[in-house]
């Protein structure tokens, strides 16, 4: 089943980026394998899938330890606490998650202390959901300046989860504010900053987000099937 989800997300991802004349090599795809276990992770990774995604340290930390795939480049997607950062940053791929400075302090600690940059998005809230992560829209910019004076952080990009709804398109205004905070900072001109990642896109709204400039869409339902709540 994985096998054959997996391929249809790729094609679906092919398809949408020849509908507007993007490369499908632009887009990473993300497989988010929160709540599903390492025997799924290790099939899509003999059908050629390397990046995964996880929301929960302790979850990615067990996965990690059993899985033995030192090929896979692990996202972290999740709401992520300053003193959980000691736990992955040693290996993480990909931070898409930093919201706050005192995050970015902490992952500049472990950076210092491992000697490794990590590279990292900065994760904007566009709805109006209240529950949701993120930095505000209108303290974006500032957080990315912030962040940038972090030697050991890289900031490649942002990051944002659309609206919880049935119609892909209510993505789209979450999505375009993205792309126009994206250009603002790459008007700034931060050498240290690079805008080369977008990161939105899930299993219900990835085709507009391709629309809107996506490079990095995450997608779990559709590749592992339905999450049974924990
Ligand atoms: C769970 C999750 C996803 C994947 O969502 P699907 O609808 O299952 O594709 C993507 N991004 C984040 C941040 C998530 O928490």
């Amino acid at each position: 089943m994985i096998a054959e989800n997996l391929k249809n997300v790729r094609n679906r991802i092919r398809q949408s980026c020849l509908n507007c004349g993007r490369n499908p090599d632009e887009i990473t795809l993300v497989a988010v394998s929160k709540t599903f276990p390492g025997e799924q992770i290790a099939l899509a990774v003999s059908e050629g899938q390397l990046d995964f995604g996880e929301n929960y340290v302790q979850e990615l930390n067990e996965k990690y330890a059993a899985l033995h795939k030192p090929e896979v480049r692990w996202h972290f997607i999740g709401r992520l606490q300053s003193n959980k950062v000691k736990y992955i940053a040693g290996y993480v791929h990909l931070i898409h998650s930093v919201d706050n400075f005192g995050l970015a302090q902490e992952i500049q600690k472990r950076g210092e202390r491992l000697n490794r940059s990590i590279d990292v998005l900065v994760e904007v809230h566009t709805t109006e959901e209240a529950t949701k992560s993120g930095v505000s829209p209108d303290k974006t910019v500032g957080l990315v300046e912030q962040v940038s004076k972090l030697d050991k952080v890289h900031v490649q990009g942002l990051m944002t989860i659309g609206p919880f709804s049935e119609d892909p398109e209510d993505s789209r205004p979450s999505f375009r504010q993205v792309v126009s905070l994206k250009r603002e900072i790459e008007r700034m001109g931060n050498e240290r900053v690079t805008m080369k990642h977008l990161s939105m896109g899930m299993s219900h709204d990835f085709d507009v987000a391709i629309q809107e400039g996506a490079t990095i869409v995450r997608i779990g339902t559709a590749i592992f099937g339905k999450r049974i709540a924990a």
